[in-house]
């Protein structure tokens, strides 16, 4: 019962070496990084142009600003200062050069946001560049990774055919278990008891545990939930 699975999981290990070949790949690691890079570039453009909707939206308010004291500014040069008097007169000349002052600080913040505006804009074409850069290795990336499956195809189609063989003659408990262990990514799944611990996790088994598994010759590990055998010499 034992000899079977360990033969099955001796072949097993072949395909689990195939499939860690794939994923350890250096493709496999420029897919998954390349696919980072562009996840962020992505996240980075949103930011970028909410930011730049709120510059946009400020910018166009200082605009209306600057409009409106110039308005104003036009409205007061149109009186004709001789029919006002001596009050009016020092009102409109106070508000007039306040209008004037402000206008200076709203030219300057006009100015000010016009830089900030064309950053912002570079920092997109920036970003958007990088993103697209990080596209195209993805793709490249994709590629080499597609091929080095194809490549590896066949072995796997045989390895697991073989596997498909030698499986009924396994225990059905006992491949369930392997099974789904196998999926856990937990590999090898049965293992052999050393110096009185799992070969797996290395925990070491109480003495009421030992005696359990000498009659029983396999347990399952209370730690590690792998299958521990004894090994027979
Ligand atoms: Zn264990």
């Amino acid at each position: 019962m034992l000899e079977e699975i360990l033969e099955y999981q001796k072949l097993d290990a072949k395909l689990v070496a195939v499939e860690q070949e794939i994923a350890n790949s250096k493709a496999k690691k420029v897919v998954n990084q390349m696919a980072e890079f562009v996840k962020t570039a992505q996240m980075g453009l949103v930011n970028i142009e909410k930011n730049a909707s709120t510059l946009i939206q400020e910018y166009e308010e200082l605009n209306t600003k600057f409009e409106n004291l110039l308005k104003e500014v036009e409205t007061i040069t149109k009186i004709k200062f001789d029919d006002l008097d001596n009050t009016n007169l020092i009102e409109q000349e106070k508000r007039a050069n306040e209008c004037v002052a402000e206008l200076l600080v709203v030219e300057k913040n006009i100015s000010n946001l016009s830089k900030k505006i064309n950053n912002t804009l570079k920092e997109f074409d920036t970003t958007k560049a990088k993103g697209m850069q990080a596209k195209q290795r993805h793709t490249q990336g994709m590629k080499e990774y597609n091929d080095l499956v194809n490549k590896k195809e066949t072995e796997i189609a045989h390895l697991k055919s073989e596997l498909l063989k030698i499986e009924k003659s396994v225990d059905k408990k006992l491949l369930e278990k392997y099974k789904k262990m196998r999926e856990d990514k937990k590999f090898p799944v049965f293992v052999p008891l050393i110096s009185n611990s799992c070969g797996g996790c290395s925990m070491q088994l109480p003495t009421s545990q030992l005696n359990k598994l000498e009659q029983a010759g396999m347990m399952e590990c209370e730690n590690c939930r792998r299958v521990i055998f004894i090994n027979k010499k």
